[in-house]
């Protein structure tokens, strides 16, 4: 009897076994079809285990095989290997993670043949013979019959309805082809033309050339951080690099941020390339993902670029990865498979023995602190490519000033002034609808989410209270519920706002607002952008999703309207944050020849965060953040790993955690005096969409001893948990 064993996408740190029936052949890294439970589930065979716990009346058989070769290359399944142990996430989850959704459900994994319509001889002649009149009344067909003359038409992707392919076909005038798709190597479709076009490729300067020829010169793995003020010139580096790697016939990887993904990124790949580019692009539908899969793994992609899961595209010939925007929070996932996919990439590239080159203009103190370590190689580009302009940073002190809606006078002056020019300015606020809070005027109520807690934010435009945690939203009350009083008003400013006083401010400039409620319908932003960069508003306001990506060379002033919550949270990361997103919104001006301007409003300039941030810049900021990280033990001098337990009782997940927390006691008093307990403690989120939310946090100078710990109690857990979801988050980044 030949035995099977098995994964499936289940949180369970288990395979499953069967019998695998004489007549299927089944291989490693391939998909069978199982029984589980009463259900029919796909699972990925992980061994041919000679022998079972399971009796053997119990054993159930596999139902099928769904492939004949493995669907993981060596270098994929090794590196989710060590994925599934180092975040500690079941193996089957992992594995159905870095499968295209259509393979986790059971699709063939071979390229599909396509089902195309043709013109029929007597569809020729129908087409020829229209004077009998006979399309006088269905000009639709007609015009379906001219265009099948031209050329055959996928079915199901043509402008046409269906209706009209079902009559022409009763007719006989078409019919129904089927095509096995050409798999061609990217190399052969390229024909005559060179891989780069060099028309648009730019002559590196020297600060470029010297970092080129370090990078050019390293053979096999290396990790290098290319480390440079924003317009220094990386994505030039990136794509000179990328032309090397083509012409020895290897692919690449590039890893952008979620907010990074614009048209305008795709676009300067694909003016420099004529080789075929993939995007992994959030617009995709599950068989166009499929698609971008199977093309890499067959070689008839050169370059994918993609967000964080682009990162498990198999390749047959990887020869870089990229990694656009390093220290970005995107590139961690924060939910089931909670891995980091720059992290995952510098294991893969080592597995495959390649580079990586990052890029940021404000890298992550993790990975600073890794240059330091010699780990990673570190290139600086401190020049500006285009011109040597650098950028004006003020402060501009909140205090006992006439603060109207969140402007300050020297704000409107120095608006003023660059508009009078014939600039754009742009404002950054991170925070959309009207107002943050909404509050009874006699008896202070604040209208709150009772699921979350936390006061509604006021939608002016849409007319309605929205909780921006869970997404529940009523419409605006006339009342206070407490006193019954009418005078309700708002505080706080968010754009819809700013927006608002800008308008009655400014009425003679255009002003373009871009958030999420703004650019919800598709295409909005896309020609919010394009109003922008023909110059048809002058005053931009945006949020988070304006901080990147984007080029705006006609922006010369750059506010941001305020900062001060993020200078007293709770997160030890919040200064970083803060600073790499100064860095990120400041970018933005001054691209071009224009001198650009950068002002800060805040309460408290004496911030010594502020201070050495806008007098000594980035890299000096982040020297000092990591020796005041190193004095308090925190990452990255020490690891750390989060279990999170929420439940719609707060007893029951804190009991939970209660639990845990005594193991790892144990193991601390047995086994490993230097393992750090925080908690149980309630999140600073204490309260999510009804749930009452739980943290436990283990931290230790040592990685590998964390993970020895951790390791532990995943394999003798017997925790129960009840209604209690608990997830355990290694490398967390989001403590709230
Ligand atoms: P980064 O990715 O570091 O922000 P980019 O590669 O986008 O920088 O370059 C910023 C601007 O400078 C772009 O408009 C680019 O065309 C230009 N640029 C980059 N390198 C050079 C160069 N060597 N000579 C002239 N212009 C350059
Ligand atoms: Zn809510
Ligand atoms: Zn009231």
């Amino acid at each position: 009897m030949q035995l099977i064993r098995v994964a499936l996408a289940v949180p369970l740190f288990r395979f499953f076994d069967y019998q695998l029936p004489p007549h299927l052949n089944a291989v490693i890294g391939g998909r069978v079809v199982v029984p589980f439970g009463t259900q029919k589930r796909v699972a990925v065979v992980v061994d041919f285990p000679t022998e079972t716990d399971v009796e053997a009346k119990q054993l159930k058989s596999v139902f099928e095989v769904l492939d004949q070769d493995k669907l993981f290359n060596t270098e994929m399944w090794a590196l989710l290997h060590w994925a599934a142990n180092y975040y500690q996430t079941a193996l089957g989850e992992v594995l159905f993670q870095a499968l295209p959704v259509k393979l986790r459900q059971g699709e063939s994994a071979a390229e599909k043949t396509k089902l195309f319509w043709q013109l029929t001889a007597l569809g020729q002649q129908a087409l020829e013979q229209q004077q009998t009149g006979e399309f006088k009344r269905a000009k639709k067909q007609l015009e379906a019959l001219k265009a099948l003359s031209e050329h055959v038409l996928e079915k199901g992707n043509h402008p046409f309805s269906t209706a009209i392919f079902s009559r022409l076909k009763q007719k006989a005038y078409i019919e129904e082809i089927e095509v096995t798709p050409l798999v061609q190597c990217w190399q052969q479709t390229l024909g005559e033309k060179p891989i780069a076009n060099h028309e648009n490729r730019l002559v590196l300067n020297t600060q470029q050339a010297l970092a080129f020829s370090q990078l050019t010169f390293q053979a096999g793995f290396a990790v290098w951080l290319l480390d440079g003020i924003t317009g220094s010139g990386k994505t030039e580096i990136y794509l000179q690099l990328i032309e090397e790697v083509l012409k020895k016939g290897k692919q690449v990887l590039v890893l952008v941020p979620e907010i990074g993904l614009t048209p305008q990124t795709v676009q300067r790949f694909k003016a420099r390339f004529n080789v075929p580019i993939d995007v992994l692009h959030s617009e995709l539908n599950d068989s166009q993902r499929l698609a971008v899969w199977q093309r890499a793994k067959t070689e008839q992609s050169a370059i994918v670029i993609g967000t964080r899961s682009a990162l498990f595209t198999q390749f047959a010939n990887l020869g870089l990865i990229v990694i656009d925007e390093e220290h970005d929070v995107s590139f961690k996932q924060q939910d089931n498979f909670r891995y980091h996919a720059r992290d995952l990439a510098i294991v893969l590239a080592k597995q495959c023995d390649i580079p990586v080159l990052m890029g940021s203009a404000t890298p992550s103190l993790e990975s600073l602190n890794n240059v330091k370590n010699g780990k990673y190689r570190h290139i600086v580009l401190s020049k500006r490519a285009e011109n040597a302009q650098h950028l004006h940073h003020s402060v501009i002190d909140l205090k006992q000033q006439v603060v109207r809606n969140g402007l300050s006078e020297r704000l409107l002056q120095q608006m003023n002034k660059h508009l009078q020019k014939g600039n754009q300015v742009l404002l950054f606020l991170n925070r959309r609808g009207f107002a943050p809070v909404m509050l009874c005027h006699e008896c202070g109520w604040i209208a709150t989410c009772q699921h979350c807690e936390k006061p509604y934010t006021y939608h002016q435009h849409q007319r309605v209270l929205r909780c921006h945690h869970c997404a529940t939203q009523k419409p605006i009350p006339r009342q206070c519920t407490h006193c019954g009083s009418t005078h309700l008003i708002t505080t706080g400013l968010g754009t819809e706002q700013l927006e608002q006083t800008l308008a009655s401010h400014f009425p003679q400039y255009q002003i373009t607002r871009i958030d999420r409620d703004s650019t919800a319908r598709k295409g909005k932003l896309e020609d919010y952008l394009t109003d922008i960069q023909q110059g048809k508003s002058q005053i931009l306001i945006g949020t988070q999703m304006l901080a990147k990506g984007h080029h705006f060379p006609d922006v010369t002033l750059v506010a941001l309207v305020n900062v001060d919550s993020a200078l007293f949270s709770l997160d030890f990361r919040a200064e970083e944050r803060l600073a790499q997103l100064y860095v990120q919104v400041a970018g933005r001006a001054g691209r071009a020849e224009k001198q650009g301007e950068v002002v800060l409003q805040t309460h408290y300039p004496e911030h010594p965060l502020l201070q050495r941030l806008l007098t000594q810049g980035y890299t000096d900021f982040a020297e000092q953040a990591l020796q005041l990280r190193q004095q308090m033990g925190l990452p990255p001098f020490s690891a750390q790993a989060l279990f999170k337990a929420q439940s719609r009782h707060a007893e029951d997940a804190e009991q939970v955690l209660q639990q845990i927390a005594t193991y790892f006691d144990t193991w601390k008093q047995g086994t490993d005096s230097r393992l750090q307990i925080l908690g149980p403690m309630a999140a600073p989120f204490s309260k999510k969409a009804g749930q009452y939310r739980w943290q436990l946090l283990l931290q230790h100078t040592s990685r590998t001893q964390l993970h020895h710990a951790l390791s532990a109690f995943q394999a003798t857990s017997t925790i129960k948990l009840g209604s209690v979801r608990c997830v355990l988050d290694v490398d967390p980044i989001d403590l709230s």
